[in-house]
């Protein structure tokens, strides 16, 4: 548990589902208030504001689309309106399709650099604003991925985005340091989340993302939360414009294990 997060308020993008639902489930943990956004069908949001409300947390869903002005405005508004202010911003929604790059219609690549990059901007922008204006020493944390250092065929727009995540969260975190303001990313490996449940529940699948594991599990989305968590609290107050990868050491080139190469 982390202390300082008591009594302070996250929004967390993409927060229905997957790594993003850990992540409001941790903070809340935590004793943060929670805005956590859906975009479509809220079913999966309304239901876990309802049990951590029930556990005596504090939370909100809230519908937005992050790849639009209004719709992350509206997120900080539902902050600042239900919880009075914002501490902590996370930029966790993403999509992902596969298609061979010469095949890639101009249609999915702005499809996934709208949610993944022009998102984050978008978050991170309406976040600053809000820390600017109020004097307050806030966190934005972008999730990213092993592909913002690993290239990944047939995912070139995903990549793209994520190597975008990166330098953007470099470039913020040195613009805005010196007003108190730190932006970190993390970048989960093999996460069991819906956005990958067809392919592990394939076997031949699994076993081919295992063989890129040396821990050797697909990770689980409390573990990427737990980095969140510590990322958002004061235990990292000197850590700013890093990224954390939470990935069982799939970016450690698994291929040269053995000593071979
Ligand atoms: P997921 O599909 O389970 O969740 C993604 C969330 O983003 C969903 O809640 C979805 O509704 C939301 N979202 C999509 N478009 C949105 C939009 N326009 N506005 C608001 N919300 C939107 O996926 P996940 O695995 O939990 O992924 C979460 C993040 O972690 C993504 O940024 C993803 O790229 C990243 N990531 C995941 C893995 C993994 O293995 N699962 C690995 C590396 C990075």
């Amino acid at each position: 548990m982390y202390s300082d997060l008591f009594g302070k308020t996250a929004v967390v993008t993409g927060g229905s589902k997957g790594i993003g639902n850990a992540i409001s489930r941790r903070l809340a943990e935590e004793k943060m208030s929670v805005v956590i956004n859906y975009n479509s069908g809220s079913g999966q949001a309304e239901q876990t504001v309802e049990e951590l409300n029930k556990a005596g947390g504090k939370a909100i869903a809230v519908q937005a689309d992050v790849g639009t002005e209004s719709g992350v405005q509206s997120l900080l508004d539902a902050a600042v309106e239900h919880f009075g202010g914002l501490d902590v911003w996370i930029n966790n929604a993403g999509m992902e399709n596969r298609a061979q790059t010469h095949e890639l219609s101009l249609e999915d690549w702005e499809k996934v650099m709208n949610v993944n990059l022009t998102g984050v901007f978008l978050g991170a922008k309406t976040a600053i604003n809000h820390y600017l204006a109020h004097n307050k020493k806030g966190t934005i944390i972008n999730m990213s991925s092993v592909h913002q250092r690993i290239p990944w065929p047939t995912f070139a727009h995903y990549a793209a985005s994520k190597g975008g995540v990166k330098l953007f969260t470099e470039t913020i975190a040195l613009e805005y340091a010196k007003r108190g303001i730190r932006v970190n990313a993390i970048a989960p490996g093999a996460i069991q989340t819906p956005i990958n449940a067809e392919k592990f529940a394939d076997p031949e699948q699994k076993q081919s993302t295992l063989n890129l594991i040396p821990i050797n599990y697909i990770g689980k989305p409390e573990e990427v939360a737990a980095a969140a968590a510590w990322l958002a609290s004061n235990e990292s107050s000197y850590v700013t414009g890093t990224t954390i990868f939470v990935d069982g050491g799939m970016s450690l080139y698994p291929e040269f294990s053995e000593g071979n190469g």
